[in-house]
């Protein structure tokens, strides 16, 4: 166990306990972690009241003085990266290497948006008549609530709430079931930091829809900010059209992965890996169709069968582990049901297909050749480790595929002529592209989708924005 279990809900500054509370349980073992409080409407209501009177004076502080609790709060993520990423796995399974890049990657945002805070700028613009004139002020939006996935623990927390302080917004964050260890350890080192009271708020619960409807209803709320699966994002939007509430929305993905002929294939395949298997494939910018040109199709086949056989299966916590558990049975369960209905259609299993002999959610890396458009995987996120592998013989008809998908997330391709990587980078209908690259997230840049993986953007400077109003200001009469 590590010293930065916090089993108390953060509400208005205070730590919460409740009467009723629910199990946190690690998905490698199935022991209990801790119980946390399983909070009602009425908690999340306490908390939107406390960030909403939190408000006035956190707006007024100046961007130097929320930079300066910023910079502490990434200072103390940093310090505690070892114990937080342990609790990471202890939660949620990933690999520990996995879970302290993610501790840094989290941390990032922290950091990133201390500086920009101090950049929140407004204009002035030429104005429509000789005696007026047009100002443009940037104001926080007022207060956000944050709902996360499971995911990713922390950085899906910090890469909305780094930008929402920054910008003088107060913060409820709801964090998802399997893992509110890692949301209520990070409120206890903004606590250390010096965060005034409601500024940021903790509101843990096993069941999230009676959060939820407070949450998108409350008109105190002026912005939600969601990642998760899209079925969710869409009953959000919809509960927050009563109060017509901005929604910035970070949603599923089916990511193509697209080798071409010309592509270095050695580097694809350490590419596909990395973007299929880290996080058990459990990550919404993970590769979900591989989709190999035919001149390559058996050597590229080859060389990845060939590297996913030697991922280590296990403990997070152990040496050398390259993929944990997943996070549920309903996960393995899905990966199963993608499995079958694939062979079932013509599917050709070339590597693992079952769960590991570990037992529990562990699941062997799977490879499935021959897939076609018919089979469930081509649509749907199977949000484990299984790669499917289609066939194309044509640019246009990769590209084609590629977009064949109500989502918009991310896309990878390698290839080496540079027309044709204009070509498919420009017809890529997706928020994120990659070339030549499996990993693309950072803070630096703008994350987030099209179509019906989203709404808005998270990281880089576009991030800051969803969290503030423009307001223009008509001076006359001068
Ligand atoms: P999920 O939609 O089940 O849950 C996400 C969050 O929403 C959790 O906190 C959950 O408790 C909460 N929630 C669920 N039902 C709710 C309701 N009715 N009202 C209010 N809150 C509710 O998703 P998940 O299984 O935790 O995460 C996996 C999904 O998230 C995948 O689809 C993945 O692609 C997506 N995801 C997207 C991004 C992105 O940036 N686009 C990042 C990570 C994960």
């Amino acid at each position: 166990m590590t010293e930065l279990i916090v089993d108390k809900a953060y509400i208005a500054g205070q730590w919460r306990d409740a009467e009723r509370r629910f199990a946190v349980t690690n998905p490698a073992s199935g022991e209990t972690l801790a119980e946390v409080p399983d909070l009602d409407g009425d908690a999340a209501r306490e908390a939107v009241a406390a960030a909403e009177a939190a408000w006035p004076a956190w707006r007024r502080r100046t961007a130097k003085e929320r930079a300066a609790l910023l910079r502490a709060w990434f200072e103390a993520i940093m310090a505690n990266q070892e114990a937080l990423a342990r609790l990471m796995t202890l939660e949620q399974g990933k690999p520990l290497a996995e879970s302290r890049g993610e501790v840094a990657y989290g941390a990032s945002f922290v950091e990133y948006y201390a500086e920009e805070a101090k950049r929140v700028a407004g204009e002035t613009l030429p104005s429509h008549g000789a005696d007026k004139r047009i100002l443009v002020f940037r104001e926080p939006i007022g207060v956000v609530a944050a709902i996360t996935p499971w995911n990713f623990p922390l950085a899906m927390i910090t890469r909305k709430c780094a930008p929402a302080l920054a910008a003088g917004c107060p913060v409820v964050i709801k964090p998802a079931e399997a893992t509110p260890l890692t949301a209520l350890a990070l409120a206890r080192l903004a606590e250390q930091a010096g965060f005034p009271a409601g500024v940021l708020n903790v509101v843990t619960a096993a069941k999230p829809a009676e959060i939820g409807e407070v949450l998108t209803s409350d008109p105190r709320v002026r912005k939600i900010s969601f990642t998760g699966s899209t079925p969710v994002g869409k009953k959000l939007l919809a509960q927050c059209a009563g109060t017509v509430k901005k929604a910035s929305m970070e949603l599923g993905g089916n990511a193509p992965f697209i080798v071409f002929d010309d592509a270095d294939l050695d580097a694809a395949v350490e590419g596909a890996v990395a973007s299929k298997y880290r996080n058990s494939g459990q990550t919404c910018v993970c590769t979900n169709r591989l989709l190999v040109q035919a001149g390559v199709y058996d050597a590229f086949l080859e060389k990845l069968t060939r590297r996913v056989a030697e991922l280590k299966v296990g403990n997070g916590l152990d040496d050398g582990v390259m993929q944990g558990p997943l996070i549920n049975q309903a996960a393995v369960d899905k990966v199963q049901s993608h499995i079958a209905d694939a062979l079932a259609k013509g599917g050709r299993l070339v590597c693992g297909g079952e769960p590991h002999s570990l037992g529990g959610t562990f699941f062997q890396p799977t490879v499935i050749a021959d897939v076609t458009d018919e089979m469930r995987v081509a649509t749907e996120e199977t949000f484990g480790p299984l790669a499917p592998v289609f066939r194309f013989d044509t640019v246009d008809e990769a590209i084609a595929m590629a977009n064949a998908t109500e989502f918009g997330l991310a896309a990878y391709f390698y290839a080496r002529d540079y027309r044709r990587i204009w070509h498919v980078m420009e017809g890529l209908e997706y928020g994120m592209v990659a070339v030549n690259e499996g990993i693309l997230s950072t803070e630096l840049a703008p994350f987030g989708g099209v179509k019906e993986s989203g709404l808005g953007r998270e990281g880089s400077r576009h991030g800051l924005d969803e969290y503030t109003e423009l307001k223009y200001v008509c001076v006359g009469g001068l």
